[in-house]
C-alpha cells in the first residue's frame, strides 16, 4: 500500500501545510506532523473531509486563491506576523568528507538560474536556489567553525540547519560537534543522509546512531526529519529541498522590506580591484544603493550591490545575500550592518568602536585568570565546553562533572567531544548567554587559533591532566559564581548588666565586654541559660551616651540589638564579624 506524507497531501490540495495541520487538528485529529504519512484510504478520507471544512465558503483551492484567501481576516493566523514569508537561510554542516560541498555545488548547478551573458559567475559566499517557484538561501560556506563564528558575534544568520551524515561512514567526530552547536543554535534541523549510491552505504545504521543520541527518524516514531540522499548523482536532492521549504513554511519565517534593517555580513575580504568587499544576507528591511551604513568597524555608502549572479542590483529585499562594495575597511563576518542618516554619523560611531574595542582588550587581558574573571561574573550559569583525549577519557570526565551539584548555579555542557580545544570549540562558548564560558580539556592541548580567539573575547580555557583537578575547578568556579562565601568569627562576648526601654528606641542592653571587643554593626548571638534565643545584629553601641565604634573587653557600653526587644539581665551576648572565605 503506498503511504502519503501530509506535506504531500496538503499539496496536492493545494493549501499550505500548516493550514491542513491546524483544520486537520479542528476536525479532531490534533498532533499531525507534516512528515507523517497516511495510507490512501486515510488520505482519501482526509481529503473529503478538509474539502467538506474548506467548502463552507471558499472552493478549494488553487495555490493562488488560497493565498488570496489568507489575508482575508477570518483566516488569519492566531498570531500574525510582520512582513511576508522571505526565503529561509541555510547551513551545511557535517564531518569532512561527508559532502557538504558537493551538496551545496550540486544545488547550485540544478537550481541556480543562469546568469544573462556579460555576467560574472563567482562565489560571493551565498546563493539563492529555484525550488517549485520558491527561494532558499544556502549560506557557501560549509561547516560549524563558520556557522557558529558568526553567532559568537550575536548575529543568527541561519533559519535552518542540515546536518550531511555520509551513509558509508556514519556518526562521526565533526557529526557530533555539529549536532551540538546546532542544538545549541536552536535551529531547526533536516539531517541529509549523503551517498546513498555506494555499495556499502547503510542508511539505516545512520539512523540507529542517530537514535541513540536523542535524534530519532520521524519514521521511527521520532520528530528528526531524515531524507536519504546522493549528491553525486542527485537522487534525494529534490526531496531534501522540499523539506527545507517545507520545514521554513512550518517556521513561518518572514521579513518585512519595509521594516527596520537587519543584515549581517557572513563573507569578507579585500580586492584588489574593487576594494572591501561584504557579503551580508538581508533577514529583514532593504539595503539598496548609496545607503550609508555602519558595519562594525568600518562605514561607507554603498556603492554597489552585487547579487550571487554577478549582476548589479538596486536594493536587497529580506532573505537575499548581497556583495556590499564601498566601505572603508574589511568588516569581520558576523557584524551587523547598520544604517545611518549622514557619514559624520558613521564616522562618529566608527570612532566610538574604535575606542571601546581599545579599551577592551586593555581590560580582556588582565581578565584573563580563570579565578579574576570568575570573580567578576555575576552570571548563575557555566557554559562548558570540555575536550578530552580519547572516548574513555571523555565518558569519565562527562560523569564527573554529572555529579557536580550546587544549588543555585547551572552546569551547561554545550559540547563534549575528542581532541585538541579548536577554535569552533571557543566560539561555541562564546554564543552562550547569561552564563559564564568556559572551555576545559582533559589531557589536551589547546591550539594556536583557539587560544587568540579565546583571548579576543575574554574566555577562560583551561587543561588538566588530573580528572580531580578538572571537576574541583568547575566546582569552584560554580560555587564563585554565586558570589563570594563568607564565615563567621567570633571576636568577642558581653554580658548584660542591665536593661532600659527607651521610648521611640526599643530595650537598650547595658553590657559589660567580658572578652575581645563589641562592634558596631557585628552580628550577634544572644545566649540564655546557654541556648541561643536570637541571631541578629548590633543596631547601636554606646559608651557614656556617645556612639562609638568598638569597644574592649573590661568596658561597659549600651548595646542595642536591631529587631529584639525581649533581651534581658544575664544574656550573654556573643559578636560576630563575616570573613570572606578565599574559594
Ligand atoms: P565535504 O568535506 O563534506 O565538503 O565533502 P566533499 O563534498 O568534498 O566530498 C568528499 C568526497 O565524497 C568527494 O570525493 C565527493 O566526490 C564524495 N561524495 C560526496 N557526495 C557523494 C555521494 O553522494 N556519493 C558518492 N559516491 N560520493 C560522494
Amino acid at each position: 500500500m503506498s503511504k502519503k506524507r501530509i506535506y504531500e497531501l496538503a499539496r496536492e490540495l493545494g493549501v499550505p501545510t500548516k493550514e491542513l495541520i491546524e483544520a486537520l487538528a479542528n476536525m479532531g485529529m490534533p498532533g499531525l506532523k507534516a512528515v507523517n504519512t497516511v495510507t490512501d484510504e486515510e488520505a482519501e478520507v482526509i481529503r473529503e473531509l478538509f474539502q467538506e471544512h474548506q467548502g463552507q465558503g471558499k472552493e478549494a483551492a488553487s495555490p493562488a486563491s488560497v493565498q488570496e484567501a489568507k489575508v482575508e481576516p477570518e483566516e488569519a493566523p492566531a498570531r500574525p506576523k510582520a512582513g511576508v514569508p522571505r526565503p529561509p537561510v541555510v547551513a551545511v554542516l557535517g564531518h569532512i568528507d561527508h559532502g557538504k560541498t558537493t551538496l551545496l555545488d550540486a544545488i547550485r548547478k540544478t537550481h541556480v538560474t543562469q546568469q544573462e551573458a556579460g555576467g560574472i559567475t563567482q562565489s560571493i559566499g551565498a546563493y539563492q536556489a529555484e525550488v517549485d517557484g520558491r527561494l532558499i538561501t544556502f549560506i557557501d560556506t560549509p561547516g560549524h567553525k563558520a556557522f557558529t563564528a558568526m553567532r559568537a558575534r550575536g548575529a543568527q544568520v541561519t533559519d535552518i540547519a542540515v546536518l550531511v551524515v555520509a551513509a558509508d561512514d556514519g556518526v562521526m567526530a565533526q557529526t557530533l560537534e555539529a549536532l551540538d552547536h546546532i542544538k545549541a543554535a536552536g535551529v531547526p534541523m533536516i539531517v541529509a543522509i549523503n551517498k546513498i549510491d555506494k555499495p556499502d552505504a547503510n542508511p539505516d545504521r545512520v539512523k540507529q546512531e542517530l537514535a541513540q543520541l536523542g535524534y530519532t527518524p520521524e519514521d521511527w516514531g521520532g520528530d528528526t526529519i531524515m531524507i536519504p540522499i546522493s549528491a553525486l548523482t542527485g537522487q534525494g536532492v529534490q526531496d531534501l529541498l522540499e523539506m527545507i521549504l517545507l520545514v521554513a513554511e512550518m517556521e513561518d519565517i518572514r521579513g518585512d522590506p519595509k521594516g527596520e534593517l537587519d543584515a549581517v555580513v557572513i563573507e569578507s575580504h579585500l580586492d584588489t580591484a574593487r576594494g572591501p568587499v561584504a557579503t551580508v544576507i538581508v533577514k529583514n528591511g532593504t539595503l539598496k544603493e548609496r545607503d550609508i551604513v555602519v558595519v562594525g568597524p568600518s562605514w561607507g555608502r554603498i556603492r554597489a550591490l552585487v547579487d550571487y549572479r554577478g549582476q548589479r542590483i538596486k536594493e536587497a529585499g529580506p532573505g537575499t545575500p548581497v556583495q556590499l562594495l564601498g566601505l572603508s575597511e574589511v568588516p569581520p563576518a558576523g557584524e551587523r550592518v547598520e544604517l545611518v542618516k549622514k557619514p559624520g554619523q558613521a564616522k562618529a560611531l566608527v570612532e566610538e568602536r574604535r575606542r571601546e574595542a581599545l579599551q577592551r582588550r586593555r581590560v580582556a587581558r588582565p581578565l584573563m585568570t580563570f579565578e579574576d574573571l570568575l570573580e567578576a561574573a555575576e552570571k548563575k550559569k557555566l557554559a562548558v565546553v570540555l575536550k578530552a583525549e580519547s572516548t574513555g577519557a571523555l565518558d569519565a570526565a562527562r560523569l564527573e562533572l554529572g555529579t557536580i551539584e550546587t544549588e543555585g548555579v547551572e552546569l551547561d555542557v554545550l559540547h563534549a567531544g575528542v581532541g585538541p580545544i579548536n577554535e569552533s570549540d571557543v566560539l561555541l562558548v562564546a554564543t552562550a548567554e547569561d552564563a559564564q564560558p568556559l572551555v576545559v580539556g582533559f589531557g589536551v592541548k589547546v591550539d594556536g587559533k583557539a587560544r587568540r580567539a579565546a583571548e579576543e573575547r575574554g574566555i577562560p580555557v583551561r587543561t588538566y591532566d588530573i580528572i580531580y583537578d578538572l571537576t574541583q575547578d568547575i566546582e569552584r568556579a560554580m560555587r564563585r559564581l554565586l558570589g563570594p562565601e563568607y564565615e563567621e568569627i567570633k571576636v568577642g562576648e558581653a554580658e548584660v548588666l542591665k536593661t532600659f526601654d527607651i521610648d521611640g528606641v526599643g530595650r537598650v542592653a547595658g553590657c559589660i565586654v567580658r572578652s575581645g571587643k563589641v562592634v558596631r554593626g557585628a552580628r550577634v548571638k544572644v545566649l540564655r541559660m546557654g541556648e541561643e534565643v536570637f541571631t541578629g545584629e548590633i543596631g547601636s553601641l554606646k559608651r557614656f551616651a556617645q556612639d562609638v565604634r568598638e569597644v574592649q573587653a573590661g568596658r561597659e557600653c549600651g548595646i542595642r540589638i536591631r529587631d529584639f526587644d525581649q533581651i534581658q539581665v544575664g544574656d550573654l551576648i556573643e559578636i560576630y564579624t563575616l570573613r570572606e572565605v578565599e574559594g
